[in-house]
């Protein structure tokens, strides 16, 4: 299947595996051609037995030709792709009749709860075995695993935007816990979804080299140079969530080296 059903993907999708989905044919959901959700989503109805149509607004010839990464492991995996300028609005087309059950992109709403009840549990004994009070940082995407996260943990809970700005990523939090106490940092600076740069490269690999872990190419960068950037807000010792997607690195990593070699970066 190339790959688990791991990390916070698999925390937002618990709910519906668990679900009783008699009567649902095929999940219908929508976003970027490598996004980490959309692979998870492909186990899931693969696993399942459901049929997944998938959305995109554009697609790349050089990947339509070539599948790689998150892209190539879904499709094998059965995931029926659609190509509209509004992936949302064809989503919900597709999506229309009963026996079909529509995700948002990114999995952003109140049914991914579950999996972050599960989480905090988790890390709430884990702390009690070493008798330890933790800052728990993560860093977001739709804002869905820290607010959700926040909202079960006694521990304080930080995050950082790695796609838009801070205010995006409060309102998208708030629209899911009103309540949110999450706190949110700015990166050193503004990053765009998916940018190629060469300090994000570098921290990656450092932590690689420094750690022996792996960790996501698309969002720890960002969110490991906001921490080292705001140590000073902390009080308690750092939990740093790893929240999974190495399977998106091996697209990611191709740009990095392919821009390398074009002495592109800086
Ligand atoms: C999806 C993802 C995120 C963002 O999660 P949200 O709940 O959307 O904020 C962060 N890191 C990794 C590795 C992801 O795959």
């Amino acid at each position: 299947m190339g790959g688990e059903f791991n990390g916070n993907k698999a925390r937002k999708l618990e709910y519906f595996l668990k679900a009783d989905l008699r009567g649902i044919k095929r999940v219908v959901s929508y976003g970027s051609s490598q996004s980490n959700a959309m692979y998870s989503i492909s186990l899931f109805a693969k696993i399942k037995e459901l049929e997944f149509y998938y959305v995109v607004s554009s697609l790349n010839s050089n990947l339509a030709d070539n599948p790689i990464g998150n892209f190539k492991f879904a499709l094998e995996n059965g995931m029926q792709i659609f190509i509209d300028k509004d992936r949302e609005q064809k989503a919900r087309e597709l999506a229309s009749e009963e026996d079909s059950l529509l995700i948002n992109e990114g999995v952003w709403q109140k049914e991914a709860e579950m999996g972050f009840i599960s989480q905090a549990k988790e890390i709430e004994s884990l702390a009690n075995k070493h008798s330890k009070t933790f800052d728990i940082f993560l860093p977001s995407g739709t804002g869905t695993s820290a607010a959700f996260l926040a909202k079960h943990t006694k521990f304080d809970v930080f995050t950082c935007p790695c796609v838009g700005d801070a205010k995006y990523l409060k309102s998208e939090i708030l629209a899911l816990d009103p309540n949110s106490k999450v706190q949110i940092l700015n990166p050193p600076k503004k990053y765009h979804y998916g940018d190629l740069k060469f300090e994000l490269y570098e921290i990656w690999q450092e932590i690689l080299k420094e750690t022996g872990i792996e960790f996501d190419l698309i969002y720890d960068p960002v969110g490991l140079l906001t921490l080292f950037a705001n140590l000073d807000r902390f009080k308690n010792e750092i939990l740093y969530i790893h929240q999974g997607g190495i399977l998106g690195n091996i697209s990611q990593k191709i740009r990095y080296e392919r821009k390398i070699k074009m002495r592109e970066m800086r």
